[in-house]
């Protein structure tokens, strides 16, 4: 069994108007916050394609509820290019919200996107901060 994914957010960074619902799971730990089960901590990386333009949008999140931690939802967003995108649709993996699953696409997209960058959050309101809308490319085996 799949199980679902809820984004952070689901407005497409790219046209502004549509909406992206989750196109491959790279990664994901533990029960999301609010479900049965949910133990202070979750997260995810889903790469996520908008209904309306195609384009696609990384979300990397992270969530902590320890009592301590000031924010805790926090979220990394990359907008990739239609290049990268066009690799991803033409991977040919049979499970691809599967987190776990251990194809050639998922554990290259797994291993490039392990290497972008992810800030800290100081204060929740910083979320425009943490989007990335340069279109990513592939490079190599990276995206950059
Ligand atoms: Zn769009
Ligand atoms: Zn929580
Ligand atoms: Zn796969």
């Amino acid at each position: 069994m799949v199980p679902h994914i809820r984004l952070g957010r689901d407005d497409c960074l790219s046209c502004g108007v549509g909406r992206v619902r989750p196109l491959l799971l790279l990664m994901q730990h533990g029960v999301p916050h609010g479900e049965a089960g949910h133990d202070m901590s979750y997260d995810h990386i889903a790469i996520a394609r908008c209904e309306r333009c195609g384009a696609g949008q990384i979300e990397i999140y992270g969530h902590d509820c320890f009592p301590l931690d000031d924010v805790w939802d926090q979220f990394e967003w990359y907008v990739l290019s239609a290049d990268a995108m066009r690799r991803l649709t033409e991977g040919g993996c049979p499970t691809p919200l599967l987190a776990t699953c251990d194809c050639p696409l998922h554990r290259v997209w797994r291993a490039a996107v392990m290497q972008l960058l992810v800030r800290p959050w100081a204060t929740p309101g910083e979320a425009a901060t943490h989007v990335h809308s340069t279109p990513l490319i592939w490079e190599g085996d990276r995206l950059v």
